[in-house]
C-alpha cells in the first residue's frame, strides 16, 4: 500500500509531484532550519485515489492519527482539548501554485469546549472568539457549502450593531454572538451542526480540499495555465499559528525582489492583528516591511535573515507568507515567486551578476512569451487624456476598454467584440472568468500582493489594483471618483505600470524593448525614461544575445516585401523562410492574371505571362537586395487560381445585368465562364500549388525567370543575392522532378545568356502527410525541406481551418478533445510525427538535407522547442516574432533534454 502521509521532515523540494509545491517546500523550509510549524502533507496520490474512487482511501485514517499524534506529541498539545487545544490549517497546494483557487481551512480543532481553552492558553477571550468565527465561516463555506455572503452579511450586521466601521474593533461578545450567527446559518442551511469533534472537522476538511481541486474555477485557470486535470492536490495539515493576537502579532506576504518592477531588494505587505486570508484579501490596506521595521525590529530582521536564506538556497526570487505571533516570526508558505515579464528579465540577469547562477540558467529563466509582453506598445506619456485617478500598478501592460462590473458583464462584451476592464471592489476567485476576459482589471483595494495583483500578474493581465478614491458600487452599478460617476460602457485606461487610471482612450507608442529589438541597444536605451527601464533593456540584450550564442536553430522570417524583409533583419532574422507571392498577382496586376486564364492559344497566355515578368523580377530585385548575402525562400505561387479572379456572384450579377440591357460584354462573359469553369468546392484541396503550375504552362516558369534575371541583375552591380525556390503543395516526387527539370532549364538559360552562373537551390514545402511519408523519395528532387505547418495542421486533422476555429473549436477545448488550438501550438503527437518522420525519411536519402518550418508554429515557444528537438535547421516566422523565436531557440538549446516545467 502506498504511503500517503508525510511529516514535514520527511520530504524536499523536488518532490512537487507526489507532495504539491506548498508541501515540499514546508519540507524544504523545515530540512534547512527556518521556523516553520510542525505538521504533514497527504500526497496527491491520495487526492488521485479519492477523485477515481469517489472515497478516502482506506488506510490514509490511520495515517493521518499517527502524523497527528506526532504532531501533539512535539508541542505538547492535543487536537482541539477543552485546555491548551492545538489547532491545524488544513491547505489544498498542488505541484503547480493555483492561487486562490482551491481551498484551505484555519482555525480546525475549535469547539465549544476548545474555544474556552484557546481563550485561556492565550489570555485573550476576544481572540479565541474571533478564531472561532473564522473556523465556523470558513469551514462553513468551503465544507458544508454554505454561501459565503450569508456569513459577509452576518458580520456586517454586527459591526452594525456594535457600531464599529472594521472587524478588529468588535469586541469578544460581538465575536461570541457572531458565533451564534453563524451557527445558526451553518443549521439553517445544512441541516446539520457545526461538528464539535474536532476529528470530524479535520477528516471533513481534508476531504473538502480534495474536492477543492474540481472547483469550476479551479478547472477553468487549469485549462488557462495548461495544467493537467489529472494531477490532484495534496493537503498540508499545519500547526496554526496566531497573527491576531493583538498588535504585536500579524501575517504578511513578501517577495525577495520586487515581483512587479524586479527591483532588487526585498518588498512586502504586513497586516498587524490579522489571520491568514486578510492580507491577501485586499479588506484592510497593508503596512509596507518598512512600517514592519519600525514597529518590530527584531521579527523584521529575522524575516530579512530567513529571505535571504531561501533566495541563496532557492537561487531565485521567491515569496513568502509569514506571520508573527507575539513577536516570534513563522513561515507559512515559500515558492518560486510569478513575476512579470520585467521582472523575469531583470532578476535573471541581477542573479548572474550576484553569481548566484550562470547565463544559461537566467535563459532558463525568462520565456518567449515575457519577451512577447515587453514588445507590447505603451502609453504616449504626451497625451493629454485626462488623469481619473492613481493606484498601485500592479502588473504592467497598458489596457483601454469598457468598464465592465462583474463576469457576466464581460463576458458579454467581450464576445460581441469589445475590449474590457474589469472594475471590482477588489477581485476573489471567482472572478476569474471576467479577469481572463479583461483586457486590464482595476480594484479599489488591496495591494501588490493582492489577489487581483497575483493572479493579474501569473496571467500577463494589466492591472491596478488599491486605486482607493474608487468608490465601486456594485449594486448600482456605478463607479465614482471624485465626484465623476462612471457606468460600465464607459471607457477607461490603465497604465499597469505607474498605476495611472484614465479616462477615454490614450494613444500608445513603441515600448523601450521594442525600440531596442528594431533599432538596436542605444535606441533603445534612449527610449527608457529611468535606470529601471535602462537595467530592464540591457537584461533583454544580455539574454537574447546570449540565446543568440548558444541556439542551433537559425531564425529566418516569413517576409514578402522588401520592406518585411528590412522589418526582419534589423529584428535579427538570418534569411527569409517564406516569401509569398501571392500579393504579387493582386491589385493592377490582377488583369494580367485574367489574360492568362483566357488566352485562346499558347502564344497568347505566353504574351500574358511576359507583361508580368519586369514587375515580378522588379519585386525580386527589392527583396534580395533588402536581403543581400542572406538566403532568400521564394514560394512560387500557391493559392488556386480563381482567388486572383473576380467574385463568382459579383460577376453574374453584372453579366446578368449587361444581358438584361442586352450589351453583354464579351470579357465579362468569357471570364465569367472561365471563373465557373474554375469554381471548386473545396479550393484548399483543389487546384493550387504545384498543382496548378504543372496546369497552367509557363506560370511557374515566368516566377523562376523572374528570381534568375533578379540575381544577375544583382550579381552585376556587386551583390549578393541568395535566392532559394520553394515548390508548393508537393504529394509526389513526381510533380517535383516536373517542376524542377522546368526550373533548371530556365536557370541554366539565364545563366548561360548573361554569363553569370547561377546557383538556386530547388526545394519544396513538406504540407501533405504523404510527402512526410514519401520524404526519402521527395528528398532525391529537393534541396531543401521547409514544413508548412499551416497546411500539414489541416490535411493532417482534416481541419479546414477557417471553418473549424469558429465553429466548434471552444467546445473541443472544453470537452478535452483538445488543449489547445494545433493551429497555435504544434500538435506533437500528430503533426508533430509527421514532421519527424519527413525529417528522417528526408535525410535517409540526402544526409544533411537542409529543413526548416515556416507555419505560424515558427513564431511559437512550446513548438521551437519541439523543432529544435527533431533536428530542423531553422524556424521561420513573422518579423514581428523574430526575437522572440531567438529567445526560445537558445532556451531550448539550453534545455534540450531537462524538464521544462517550471
Ligand atoms: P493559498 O494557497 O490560497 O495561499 P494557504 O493554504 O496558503 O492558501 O492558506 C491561506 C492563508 O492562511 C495564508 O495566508 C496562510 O499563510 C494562512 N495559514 C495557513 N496555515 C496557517 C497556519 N498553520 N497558521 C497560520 N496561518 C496559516
Ligand atoms: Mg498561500
Ligand atoms: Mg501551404
Amino acid at each position: 500500500m502506498p504511503k500517503y502521509v508525510y511529516r514535514f521532515d520527511e520530504g524536499g523540494k523536488d518532490q512537487r509531484d507526489l507532495l504539491g509545491g506548498k508541501g515540499a517546500n514546508l519540507a524544504e523550509m523545515t530540512r534547512i532550519g527556518l521556523p516553520v510549524p510542525p505538521g504533514f502533507t497527504i500526497t496527491t496520490e491520495a487526492c488521485r485515489a479519492y477523485m477515481r474512487d469517489g472515497r478516502v482511501p482506506p488506510g490514509l485514517r490511520v495515517e493521518v492519527t499517527t502524523a497527528l499524534r506526532q504532531v501533539e506529541d512535539a508541542l505538547g498539545r492535543r487536537l482541539g482539548a477543552p485546555r491548551d487545544p492545538l489547532l491545524v490549517s488544513v491547505r489544498s497546494g498542488a505541484k503547480f501554485s493555483m492561487p486562490g483557487m482551491m481551498d484551505t481551512v484555519l482555525n480546525v480543532g475549535l469547539t465549544d469546549a476548545s474555544v474556552q481553552g484557546l481563550a485561556d492558553m492565550s489570555g485573550d477571550e476576544r481572540f479565541a472568539w474571533d478564531s472561532y468565527r473564522r473556523l465556523v465561516q470558513m469551514f462553513g463555506a468551503t465544507v458544508l457549502g454554505v454561501d459565503a455572503r450569508a456569513f459577509a452579511e452576518a458580520l456586517e450586521a454586527r459591526k452594525a450593531a456594535a457600531g464599529v466601521g472594521s472587524d478588529v474593533d468588535l469586541a469578544a461578545a460581538d465575536l461570541r454572538a457572531l458565533v451564534d450567527d453563524y451557527r445558526r446559518i451553518v443549521r439553517a442551511t445544512c441541516g446539520r451542526d457545526f461538528p464539535q469533534d474536532p476529528r470530524e472537522q479535520l477528516d471533513l476538511a481534508i476531504e473538502a480540499v480534495f474536492g477543492s481541486w474540481n472547483t469550476g474555477r479551479a478547472r477553468l485557470y487549469r485549462r488557462r495555465e495548461r495544467i493537467p486535470d489529472d494531477l490532484g492536490t495534496a493537503v498540508n495539515v499545519v500547526a496554526m499559528v496566531f497573527g491576531n493576537l493583538g498588535d504585536d502579532s500579524g501575517t504578511g506576504v513578501s517577495f525577495t525582489r520586487d515581483p512587479s518592477s524586479g527591483h532588487a531588494g526585498a518588498y512586502g505587505d504586513y497586516l498587524p492583528n490579522a489571520q491568514g486570508e486578510d492580507v491577501v484579501a485586499g479588506i484592510r490596506n497593508t503596512l509596507s516591511l518598512d512600517d514592519l521595521r519600525t514597529r518590530d525590529p527584531s521579527s523584521y530582521d529575522e524575516l530579512l535573515a530567513a529571505m535571504r536564506r531561501l533566495e541563496t538556497h532557492y537561487r531565485d526570487l521567491c515569496d513568502i507568507e509569514f506571520t508573527i505571533e507575539r513577536g516570534r516570526l513563522w513561515l507559512l508558505q515559500t515558492r518560486v515567486g510569478k513575476r512579470t515579464a520585467a521582472a523575469a528579465f531583470r532578476v535573471a540577469v541581477q542573479l548572474v551578476d550576484e553569481h548566484l547562477i550562470t547565463l544559461d540558467e537566467a535563459l532558463a529563466r525568462v520565456t518567449g512569451e515575457q519577451l512577447g509582453r515587453l514588445l507590447f506598445p505603451r502609453f504616449d506619456r504626451t497625451a493629454d487624456t485626462p488623469l481619473l485617478t492613481r493606484g498601485l500598478g500592479a502588473s504592467p501592460g497598458a489596457a483601454v476598454g469598457e468598464i465592465v462590473m462583474d463576469n457576466m458583464q464581460a463576458l458579454a462584451r467581450t464576445r460581441a467584440g469589445a475590449k474590457v476592464v474589469l472594475v471590482r471592489r477588489e477581485t476573489n476567485p471567482d472572478d476569474l472568468a471576467g479577469m481572463i476576459a479583461a483586457d486590464g482589471i482595476l480594484t479599489a483595494r488591496g495591494g501588490k500582493t493582492s489577489h487581483a495583483a497575483v493572479v493579474a500578474r501569473g496571467m500577463g493581465r494589466c492591472a491596478v489594483v488599491g486605486a482607493e478614491a474608487l468608490d465601486v458600487d456594485e449594486a448600482r452599478g456605478e463607479v465614482r471618483v471624485d465626484g465623476v460617476v462612471l457606468h460600465p460602457g464607459d471607457v477607461i485606461a490603465l497604465d499597469g505600470t505607474t498605476g495611472e487610471v484614465f479616462r477615454g482612450e490614450v494613444p500608445v507608442v513603441d515600448s523601450p524593448v521594442m525600440r531596442y529589438v528594431a533599432d538596436g541597444l542605444d535606441a533603445g536605451l534612449r527610449a527608457a525614461p529611468d535606470g529601471e527601464v535602462r537595467e530592464l533593456v540591457h537584461a533583454v540584450h544580455r539574454l537574447l544575445t546570449h540565446a543568440d550564442s548558444v541556439r542551433r536553430l537559425r531564425v529566418r522570417a516569413n517576409a514578402d516585401t522588401a520592406d518585411d524583409a528590412r522589418r526582419a533583419r534589423a529584428r535579427g532574422a538570418e534569411g527569409i523562410g517564406l516569401c509569398r507571392t501571392e500579393h504579387q498577382f493582386l491589385g493592377e496586376r490582377r488583369r494580367y492574371v485574367e489574360q492568362v486564364v483566357l488566352a485562346g492559344s499558347d502564344d497568347e497566355r505566353q504574351a500574358a505571362l511576359a507583361d508580368l515578368l519586369p514587375l515580378q523580377r522588379a519585386d525580386f530585385t527589392d527583396l534580395l537586395e533588402a536581403m543581400d548575402g542572406l538566403p532568400t525562400t521564394i514560394r512560387l505561387l500557391d493559392p488556386p487560381l480563381h482567388e486572383f479572379l473576380p467574385d463568382l456572384t459579383e460577376l453574374s450579377v453584372r453579366v446578368a445585368l449587361e444581358e438584361e440591357r442586352g450589351q453583354a460584354d464579351e470579357h465579362d462573359v468569357r471570364l465569367l465562364a472561365a471563373v465557373r469553369r474554375m469554381h471548386e468546392q473545396n479550393p484548399m484541396l483543389g487546384l493550387r500549388g504545384v498543382r496548378l503550375g504543372l496546369t497552367v504552362p509557363g506560370l511557374f516558369a515566368l516566377q523562376v525567370r523572374a528570381i534568375a534575371e533578379a540575381a544577375v541583375g544583382l550579381r552585376r552591380a556587386g551583390r549578393d543575392p541568395r535566392p532559394e525556390i520553394m515548390v508548393p503543395l508537393v504529394g509526389s516526387v513526381r510533380e517535383m522532378q516536373l517542376v524542377r527539370a522546368e526550373a533548371e532549364g530556365v536557370l541554366a538559360e539565364v545563366a548561360e545568356s548573361s554569363g553569370v552562373p547561377l546557383e538556386v537551390p530547388i526545394g519544396c514545402m513538406i504540407e501533405l502527410p504523404r510527402a512526410a511519408l514519401t520524404a526519402q523519395r521527395i528528398a532525391t528532387q529537393a534541396d531543401f525541406f521547409s514544413f508548412g505547418t499551416n497546411d500539414l495542421t489541416q490535411t493532417t486533422w482534416g481541419f479546414s481551418r477557417d471553418d473549424v476555429e469558429g465553429a466548434f473549436f471552444s467546445e473541443y477545448l472544453e470537452n478535452g478533445v483538445l488543449t489547445i488550438s494545433p493551429f497555435e501550438t504544434l500538435d506533437a503527437d500528430g503533426v508533430g510525427a509527421l514532421v519527424r518522420i519527413g525529417v528522417e525519411r528526408g535525410r535517409s536519402a540526402r544526409p544533411g538535407l537542409h529543413c526548416g518550418v515556416c507555419g505560424e508554429h515558427g513564431g511559437d515557444p512550446e513548438s521551437i522547442h519541439f523543432f529544435h528537438e527533431v533536428g530542423l535547421d531553422d524556424v521561420s516566422c513573422s518579423p514581428f516574432r523574430v526575437p522572440v523565436a531567438r529567445l526560445e531557440a537558445g532556451r531550448a538549446a539550453v534545455l534540450a533534454g531537462e524538464d521544462t516545467t517550471v
